[in-house]
């Protein structure tokens, strides 16, 4: 059936009786039906009223509009409502807990906001004269002062905009160097448990992908990697801790085994939320590594903001870092632009300006506010927090690995096995109890992966809340109740959604309905 909307009704059952309801016009009291924002606008409606423009000249050379490009015409309660609806329609850090393993969804201070928009930072041009943003370079030294002290690194490159930009401006380092030495190696070692960014990026770069396996302990197979070492490999790629929430014991080793062989060592800091402050990866023989200031940093993601993916560098591969940069001269703080005089061996400039000059306020202030002894607590929490999931679920759900692990739980899928549920249906029925799925089907090389990171920002009351919710759930699985979880989510504005559809043939043309709703012109080209 269809509502007043045009949509499919999703029944709701009453609070008091469970008794099944439709509404007429499809809301459910607080939970509203939002119609596409072009299905709202009605040609000539305006928020503001502003006078015809003068006609100017058009210097654009013949690339002038033809007619409207058909934006929706919406009056200012109509946006407002439009997109405070749908802010509540999803699910955010700052509504509940959000486990998403790998992700590290933890609390944004509100410091940072505050300072982030103080006038003089937050109304900055990127175009202004140096002389005219002394302090915003100078915060901008100062941040990378601080995150090279905490990996212990020489050097940085502050201009990728986020964790896999940052791998990107890595490997590109890797290769400038290799190709300065006239070499033109061929392979990038990768374990198999990495994030897919990492095969991606050597890839993009030119690389062979050659996948390292895993170890029953759920490290790289270091005889499996000293197999596969030769004169054409450029590095390896490694996450640590990995994504199995493990440190990796060998990792000094690692780094030997590679630069032994005249290769490099990227290593995926996205998980440096566990080892803040206890081990510095400078002191690991790591060459590369980028930090995701929206991850260990606080800055906000997942829809909430930008990233920022700042890269340190070792002494090796630091001539070969991205231009722009700020460095102190004679007459205060300058900016590097191009690839010459001392930058001349830089690879060249990965993004238009400096970085993400917001995202690097935001992460200074959460540094400042913590100081070393909260930076150092954040890792301990992120920890302790982890290993009290895992405690409090191994009775009921597998751990592939033994042992505590750092950062985040990993499960399999074994203790669901006879009974027709499978982690997806389980991440389901998590929707309808209040929470954020955690990871799942993830890192590969796990059964049926659910990769759980609280994160240190979660009370002891969050958690059990969400231990007693996941028992309750895998006791009510193992009874066979099959039927709850195969319709589940039960209660969401939305129920099971067609996910490859989506990802596979994805609607971005919206035609009008024949004869009404906005004009011709407006309907939307699917430009990308
Ligand atoms: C998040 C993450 C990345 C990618 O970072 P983005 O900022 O999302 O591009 C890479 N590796 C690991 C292990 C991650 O968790």
């Amino acid at each position: 059936m269809l509502n007043n909307q045009g949509r499919p009704t999703q029944p709701a059952a009453s609070h008091d009786t469970g008794e099944i309801f439709e509404t007429f016009t499809g809301n459910k009291a607080l939970d509203l039906e939002t119609p596409l924002i072009f299905e709202q606008g009605v040609p000539g409606r305006v928020g503001v009223d502003m006078a015809e423009p003068k006609k100017v000249k058009n210097r654009l050379g013949g690339l002038e509009r033809k007619g409207a490009i058909g934006l929706p015409d919406l009056s200012e309660p109509q946006v407002l409502r439009h997109f405070v609806r749908l802010s509540r329609q999803n699910y955010a850090i700052d509504s509940g807990f959000y486990p998403l393993g790998s992700c590290t969804m933890k609390h944004n201070p509100r410091i940072n906001e505050k300072v982030a928009r103080l006038a003089g930072l937050g109304d900055l041009h990127p175009l202004q004269p140096a002389s005219t943003v002394q302090g915003a370079l100078e915060l901008i030294d100062s941040l990378a002062h601080w995150l090279k002290t905490i990996t212990g690194m020489p050097a940085i490159a502050m201009s990728p905009a986020a964790g896999a930009h940052g791998e990107l401006c890595g490997v590109m380092a890797i290769r400038a160097a290799h190709e300065a030495k006239g070499e033109a190696r061929q392979r990038i070692l990768v374990p198999e448990s990495a994030h897919g960014t990492n095969p991606a990026t050597a890839a993009l770069c030119g690389y062979k992908v050659d996948a390292v396996p895993a170890r029953a302990d759920g490290r790289m197979d270091l005889d499996a990697f000293a197999e596969k070492l030769g004169p054409d490999v450029a590095g390896v790629m490694l996450t640590n801790p990995n994504t199995c929430g493990l440190f990796e014991n060998d990792i000094r080793k690692i780094a030997d085994m590679v630069h032994e062989i005249g290769g490099y060592f990227y290593c995926d800091g996205a998980n440096l939320n566990a080892i803040l402050g206890q081990v510095r990866p400078g002191d690991l023989g790591v060459d590369a590594m980028h930090i995701n200031l929206h991850k260990t940093f606080s800055t906000p993601h997942g829809g909430g903001g930008p990233g920022a993916g700042p890269v340190v560098l070792s002494e090796a591969l630091a001539p070969f870092a991205p231009v722009p940069y700020v460095r102190h001269g004679e007459n205060g703080f300058e900016l590097i632009e191009h690839a010459e005089g001392e930058a001349e061996k830089s690879f060249g400039r990965m993004k238009t300006f400096h970085g993400q000059m917001g995202m690097f306020i935001r992460a200074l202030a959460y540094m400042q506010s913590h100081g070393s002894d909260g930076l150092c607590q954040i890792a301990e929490d992120a920890v302790l927090n982890a290993n009290y999931i895992r405690v409090g679920l191994n009775d009921m759900l597998h751990s592939p690995f033994d042992g505590i692990c750092m950062h985040e739980a990993l499960f399999d899928d074994s203790s669901l096995k006879g009974t027709e549920v499978t982690t997806l249906d389980l991440a389901k029925a998590m929707i309808d109890e209040g929470f954020h799925p955690m990871t799942m089907y993830f890192p590969l090389v796990v059964h049926g992966a659910m990769l759980i990171e609280p994160t240190e920002s979660e009370s002891r009351q969050t958690l059990d809340q969400f231990i007693g919710a996941m028992r309750h759930l895998l006791t009510r699985a193992k009874e066979g109740d099959v039927a709850y979880f195969q319709g589940a989510p039960h209660f969401a504005p939305r129920r099971r959604l067609d996910e490859t559809g989506a990802a596979r043939k994805p609607v971005l043309r919206w035609t009008p309905p024949e004869g009404e709703g906005a004009s011709d012109e407006a309907k939307l080209s699917a430009a990308s």
